[in-house]
């Protein structure tokens, strides 16, 4: 993520409130008080906001809680959410390794992770939010139907990530090795990276993971 230092960051998050969770660990087992019992659907590591805010706007029915870490970033997410003005949208300033401070066990319904980076070395294997540890966070705050929905360009990653989500334990679906050329597509909301990827030609790859299997299945 290119990022230009923004010294007014900090003052303008605070100042956008009514978008920016100013204290996220206060609503950790009380997002439904302002979800208003719609299903709460994250993005981890939300970037400058395109999907989450389009994704909001498209699904009335759902929340969208975007976190990002850098706030010089989350910055033009929040902008992007003010000239919308969607209802059903909250930015989170954090970590996603902090997830289990922010959030209960089973106040999630989905956890999209977009395009988030591959970090290719093997001893930087931990930072990859499809590691182990990660997958640990998204399953305790999942509901049990709950999903993980991934897309990116990068495919060593999304071969690591099949895999270690594998081995987790949660229920792979809908694997699309170049998603805008299949029916998955569709439905697709795109983020700033993909656009970026797909104006050069490259495939995205994306797919759906499941906490469990569905009672009728
Ligand atoms: N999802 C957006 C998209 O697809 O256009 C942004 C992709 S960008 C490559 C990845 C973003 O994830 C960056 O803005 C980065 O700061 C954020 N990120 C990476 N690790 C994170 C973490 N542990 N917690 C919060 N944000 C994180």
């Amino acid at each position: 993520m290119r990022m230009r230092h923004k010294p007014w960051a900090a003052e303008y998050l605070q100042e956008h409130s009514e978008y920016v969770v100013q204290q996220p660990e206060d609503y950790k087992g009380k997002w439904s008080t302002l979800s208003k019992g719609k299903p709460i659907y994250i993005e981890v590591g939300t970037g400058k906001g395109q999907f989450v805010t389009e994704m909001a706007l498209k699904y009335p029915d759902v929340y969208f809680i975007g976190i990002e870490k850098f706030e010089s970033v989350l910055v033009t997410a929040v902008q992007r959410a003010v000239d919308a003005e969607p209802d059903n949208l909250l930015f989170i300033h954090g970590d996603v390794g902090e997830l289990d401070a922010m959030f209960a066990s089973e106040e999630v319904q989905r956890v999209y992770n977009n395009f988030t980076d591959p970090w290719p070395k093997k001893r930087h294997e931990k930072r990859r939010l499809t590691y182990q540890s990660f997958l640990a966070l998204y399953d305790h705050v999942l509901t049990p139907n709950g999903e993980i929905h991934v897309k990116t360009d990068n495919q060593g990653y999304f071969e690591y990530s099949l895999a270690s989500l594998s081995h987790y334990g949660f229920i792979l679906k809908n694997i699309s090795l170049d998603l805008h050329a299949s029916h998955h597509d569709t439905e697709n909301v795109r983020t700033e990276y993909e656009e970026k990827f797909a104006e050069k030609g490259q495939p995205i790859y994306r797919v759906e993971a499941m906490k469990q299997l569905p009672p009728n299945d």
